[in-house]
């Protein structure tokens, strides 16, 4: 191995072929904010007052978007620490030795994190052929010592919504808490007639991450809950803080994302996110349908996600082009439409495609 050359400026990657990912270029506003308050620490809200002011209104912004009152809850680091926060409340303020936490299979892995962190058991159940979670497969795996039982609100692989209002009765039947994850849907399902948030089931906790779809500079995500009780699970005593208590699960955190996570919501909530998610449906639809054309299996995008059955050798060859792809873990190619991805973009891709095919 040689040594990095001193001197040269590193680049990061351009986005001009990222198909795969779930996050993309912040806008020039979220952007700004972050290199402005790259030095705060919103885990230090008595010394960088002005951030942690910005983090009560970015969580009063995201109950905006997931019709909740009076939300509760912080910036995390990602869906990660949200779904991990999420999963410690449920336990810490259920009465077992024994916890379990269920969920569809198609739960993001950040389940399995939290489960080995946490010490609980994670029990999956098998989705239905609608790729959503089947509530009576869910229903058999919980018992009396169920703390959380968990529904996705655009799934990572195709981007469906769990049976949320079911999910939601199968929780509180069992005395369990209630989570819905929508690190990536939360910025598409507002514009949607999906029940997937606050005001269509009673939920207890919910992951939306403001780095994804929200266009938010990296790391943004956010943790919402109804209740207190909540964040009182999770906080700590804080000796040499001012601050009584610190919920959060990280100590020092970033205040860029936080101020990023502000811009980007100030400047783009509705209008610019519907127009995203309208850009993005409309061409999820378009590749669909030019993938079938080629005689491709495609699983119907609900949301701005297309998943194709393409050969692994195609997938390979695309790949070496300099094409960001993921696949699900079925082995099909998952599109996601983020704000970077343009239907010349998508054009210059069947273009390859169709080299590669012939
Ligand atoms: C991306 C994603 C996560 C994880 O979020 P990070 O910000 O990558 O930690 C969790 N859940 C879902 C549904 C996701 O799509």
């Amino acid at each position: 191995m040689t040594a990095p050359e001193m001197g040269a400026r590193p680049e990061p990657q351009s986005f001009e072929r990222v198909l795969s990912s779930m996050c993309t270029e912040p806008i020039p506003e979220a952007r700004d904010a972050a290199m402005r308050f790259l030095a705060t620490n919103p885990g230090d809200p008595e010394t960088y007052p002005g951030v942690a002011e910005l983090e009560r209104e970015v969580v009063e912004m995201l109950g905006t978007l997931v019709d909740l009152p009076d939300p509760k809850g912080y910036v995390t680091t990602g869906g990660t620490e949200a779904n991990i926060q999420a999963v410690r409340a449920a336990r810490n303020l259920a009465n077992t030795d024994d916890p379990n936490v269920v969920g569809p299979a198609s739960v993001h892995f950040s389940f399995q994190k939290a489960a080995d962190i946490l010490d609980v058991d994670l029990r999956l159940a098998p989705v239905g052929g609608d790729y959503r979670a089947d509530v009576d497969a869910v229903t058999e795996l919980v018992d009396g010592d169920t703390v959380l039982v968990v529904g996705v609100a655009g799934t990572t692989e195709y981007g469906r919504v769990d049976p949320i209002p079911a999910l939601a009765d199968v929780a509180h039947d069992a005395d369990a808490r209630f989570h819905v994850d929508a690190a990536w849907g939360g910025f598409v399902l507002p514009f949607t007639d999906e029940a997937w948030n606050f005001g269509d089931a009673a939920i207890d906790t919910m992951t939306i991450d403001p780095h994804k779809m929200g266009q938010a500079a990296i790391p943004a995500g956010g943790l919402l809950t109804t209740d207190e009780s909540v964040l009182d699970a999770l906080a700590v005593d804080t000796p040499y803080l001012e601050t009584a208590g610190q919920a959060s699960l990280t100590g020092t955190r970033s205040g860029a994302g936080v101020a990023s996570a502000h811009a980007a919501l100030t400047e783009q909530w509705p209008d610019g996110y519907r127009e995203n998610y309208e850009r993005g449906m409309t061409l999820a639809t378009w590749l669909a349908n030019a993938m079938q054309t080629r005689g491709y299996d495609v699983v119907e995008p609900h949301h701005p996600i297309v998943a194709i059955d393409l050969p692994a050798a195609i997938f390979e060859a695309l790949t070496d082009e300099g094409w960001r792809l993921s696949r699900t873990a079925a082995g099909e190619v998952r599109v996601v439409m983020m704000p970077h991805v343009t239907r010349e973009m998508l054009e210059a891709f069947l273009s390859d495609l169709d080299r590669q095919s012939r």
